[in-house]
């Protein structure tokens, strides 16, 4: 292992954060073996805690294969081509704020920072993820600049920010996107990568660009009050110690046990959504991807909260794997589509006996 995002990698695990490899060129993780992809022609949905793979040293189920453990790292940097490097947030115990910087402007008030009174003044000015961002460090107490937050801040080649924090001992903190009108979210153009989510590790090269950290800072602060406060208002804090294991084996042994049909009829219905969406790749625009990249993250959102495949996160990879498969360069809008399209699906789980 001699590449840049070989030492990247080795670097994040030192730190105690574990890591899995992107696919090379890109912000997603580097798809698993066929039996573990979704978007594979044959995909037989499991949780990853159950997954061989997984003890076998594969990088199957992206960030749930996250280690720190030297022998591997060496030997998953050493592939041709070289991945980029992901950090496993929530595995980690970092908390990440993800800033958007895209000018999109102007925002409803009530949507600009779901925890706070924000003026219609206010919210006129707000522009991008930044604007929000120092509104609400303004509204609750925070630093007047991003550099006076004194965290590792990385520039993301989209021209936005990854404000990098550590979570306090003991404490869990719940992934979000801003975009998202019904569930959590801290703020308009503000993500949250903790539990259940993954970040691109400073120094990764994408086709886009580089993620380089700015200024001098190149560690992460402990989580600021101000901000652990307005993550709390929202809904972001999942508790003050970590679960109990054994609370979550005999849920796990339910998915895993699920009646054989079940399993293969979400299957099928799984690969056929993702088929789909992967096809696309052998026709040009205009072959509907985004239609059918919306119904696939719809019926991935059904099979969710049916429990027939195992996580958000796994139904969010999948997806997002076949959709830059036929379409490389839209990866951004990809992950709006499916966020939309994912929360819509999880209204209406699918019920296996009712919609075959
Ligand atoms: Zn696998
Ligand atoms: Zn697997």
């Amino acid at each position: 292992m001699e590449s840049r995002a070989g030492e990247v990698a080795a670097w994040c695990a030192r730190r105690g954060w574990p890591v899995f490899p992107l696919r090379a060129g890109h912000k997603t993780p580097r798809p698993g073996c066929g039996r573990c992809r979704l978007s594979s022609t044959q995909y037989v949905p499991h949780a990853a805690a159950g997954c061989p793979c997984i003890e076998q040293g594969r990088w199957c189920h992206g960030f749930y294969a996250a280690t720190v453990e030297p022998e591997r790292i060496d030997r998953w940097w050493s592939e041709q081509p070289v991945p980029g490097v992901g950090v496993s947030t929530g595995a980690a115990g970092l908390v990440v704020v993800d800033v958007d910087c895209h000018v999109d402007g102007p925002v409803e008030a009530e949507r600009v920072l779901p925890g706070f009174e924000v003026s219609e003044e206010d919210a006129r000015r707000v522009r991008t993820g930044l604007d929000t961002l120092m509104l609400l460090a303004c509204l609750a107490g925070g630093p007047e600049t991003v550099e006076d937050m004194r965290t590792l801040t990385v520039q993301t080649p989209s021209g936005g920010l990854h404000l990098w924090f550590t979570a306090p001992r003991n404490t869990r903190w719940a992934s979000s996107a801003g975009g998202d009108h019904d569930g959590r979210a801290l703020g308009w153009q503000l993500d949250v990568r903790a539990q259940g989510g993954y970040i691109v590790a400073p120094g990764t090269r994408t086709d886009a660009g580089v993620y380089r950290a700015l200024g001098d800072v190149r560690v992460p602060a402990l989580l600021p009050s101000w901000l652990a406060g307005a993550l709390q208002r929202t809904g972001h804090l999942l508790g003050s110690a970590p679960r109990p294991r054994a609370a979550r084996v005999p849920n796990l042994a339910r998915r895993i046990a699920a009646p054989q049909s079940e399993s293969a009829w979400a299957s099928a219905v799984a690969t056929t959504a993702l088929a789909q969406v992967a096809e696309c790749e052998r026709l040009s625009e205009g072959s509907g991807w985004s239609s059918k990249l919306n119904r696939a993250a719809f019926t991935m959102g059904g099979l969710v909260a049916a429990g027939l495949v195992p996580s958000d996160a796994e139904a969010r990879t999948a997806l997002i794997e076949a959709a830059v498969q036929a379409r490389p360069n839209r990866e951004r809008e990809a992950h709006r589509i499916i966020q939309s399209g994912l929360v819509a699906g999880q209204r209406r789980p699918l019920n296996p006996t009712k919609d075959r």
